[in-house]
């Protein structure tokens, strides 16, 4: 669990003195899902990325913008960053506010970017998808510290907005070594949520899901230390049911996780809350009539799609007692109608908690609150998908250390 120095705050780019007349480099997450054609189909991080650019675009000398999008092995036209800097153009059009694709960092298009600065006109400049550059995630110190030395030929101050890219690239990483940097304000809303489950009075309350439990071990231990109690759903329940020696028919489990399960179950024995009932299906297919077991224990041939309605009693009873709940992972495959119910009336009780201090995030999580209609019942969610499950697990985390610790 990343604890946040108290000083933390000192380091949101909002010191406008630092800001104001300076050229500003910007990371911000623009990884968001693209059709074949390179449409894009849900531009939620773009709106989140959006007000740092703007308020900058307002106070700064100039400013670059820097993200990924997919991730390319080479230069891809597909993955091209054209579409994002579409949406940003759009919104600036009625605006004395211009953006530029910038495809190449050539002599002449850092020239280009430099004496921008100096004239009146308001560019933002976006450099073409980092993910084109070799060098971005390069294993290669020379090629990586050479690349960052020109990265931050282009401004004077650096701030990352982009949480959600939590890898130790060039651009969310070397580059903070080389200018004074700053963290940005979704970065900051982030953090800031994700340690107040993690810090603060009351321990939380957990609500875990989804497809694979090796994918959300290291948080599963990270938040059983704190929490008050864990309640696990959706298919990474299995392999714990599995463990602890209850049949699971023929429902998804992972045979090399039993161990570790064991061991968790052990330790957590009085804090890990497993399904008591199941929505059952003999296909795994939408079509197939479920059934309901009587008790954990799920009948050969069968498969587990979704928790069953005592399950649904037994987490909701203890989510409407909690003062601070975080739910990561569907309890069932939400996305079928004949078992998103589990993972409804979860989303539904947490939502109707009206004291507690809720953070949900985990992309298919997301997915499910707004087929619901429940975002705005959420006190916050998360964009930053493995970041906050990697924010959650982990002491360090590497591209806010090397701004907040340098
Ligand atoms: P998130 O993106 O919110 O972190 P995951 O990626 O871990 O969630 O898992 C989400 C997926 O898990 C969903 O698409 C859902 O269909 C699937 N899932 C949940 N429960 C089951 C189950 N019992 N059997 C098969 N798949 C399941
Ligand atoms: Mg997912």
């Amino acid at each position: 669990m990343y604890k946040l120095p108290n000083n933390t705050s000192d380091y949101l780019y909002t010191q406008i003195r630092e800001i104001f007349n300076k050229r500003v480099i910007i990371r911000s997450c623009l990884n968001v899902p693209i059709d074949k054609e390179s449409v894009i189909l849900n531009k939620k991080r773009l709106q989140e990325a959006l007000p740092l650019i703007q308020e900058m675009a307002e106070i700064a000398r100039s400013v670059v913008v820097i993200g990924h999008l997919g991730r390319p092995m080479h230069k891809d036209p597909r993955y091209s960053l054209k579409p994002v800097v579409d949406f940003f153009e759009k919104y600036f059009r009625e605006t004395e506010i211009y953006t530029e694709l910038i495809p190449t960092l050539d002599q002449q298009n850092i020239k280009k970017i430099q004496d921008n600065a100096d004239l009146p006109e308001k560019k933002i400049f976006f450099l073409e998808n980092i993910r084109f550059f070799e060098e971005e995630e390069s294993s290669n110190p020379e090629k990586k510290n050479s690349f960052a030395d020109t990265l931050a030929l282009l401004g004077d101050v650096f701030i990352n907005d982009a949480f959600a890219d939590y890898r130790q690239s060039v651009s969310t990483y070397e580059l903070a070594k080389r200018l004074p940097s700053y963290i940005g304000p979704r970065y900051m809303a982030e953090i800031s949520s994700l340690s107040k489950i993690g810090f603060s009075e009351d321990a939380p309350s957990i609500v875990m899901g989804g497809a694979k439990l090796s994918e959300k071990l290291d948080t599963l231990y990270s938040l059983l230390e704190i929490a008050d109690k864990v309640l696990v759903g959706g298919a990474m329940a299995y392999t714990l049911l599995k463990a602890k020696g209850i049949p699971i028919g023929k429902s998804i489990y992972e045979e090399d996780k039993i161990r570790v399960s064991k061991d968790i179950l052990n330790k957590y024995n009085s804090k890990i809350i497993l399904p008591i009932d199941h929505v059952i299906v003999s296909e795994l297919s939408q079509n197939s009539v479920t059934q309901t077991t009587e008790n954990s224990e799920i009948p050969k041939d069968t498969f587990a799609i979704d928790i069953g309605p005592k399950t649904i009693n037994l987490f909701t009873s203890k989510i409407k007692n909690s003062k601070k709940i975080f739910w990561n992972g569907p309890m069932g495959i939400f996305e079928w109608e004949t078992s998103h119910f589990g993972t409804k009336a979860i989303a539904e009780s947490i939502a109707s908690n009206k004291v507690a201090y809720k953070v949900a995030g985990g992309g298919e999580t997301i997915s499910a609150i707004e087929k619901f209609g429940l975002e705005t019942s959420f006190n916050f969610i998360s964009t930053g998908g493995g970041a906050s499950l990697s924010f959650l697990a982990n002491s360090e985390f590497p591209t806010l250390d090397v701004i907040i610790k340098k």
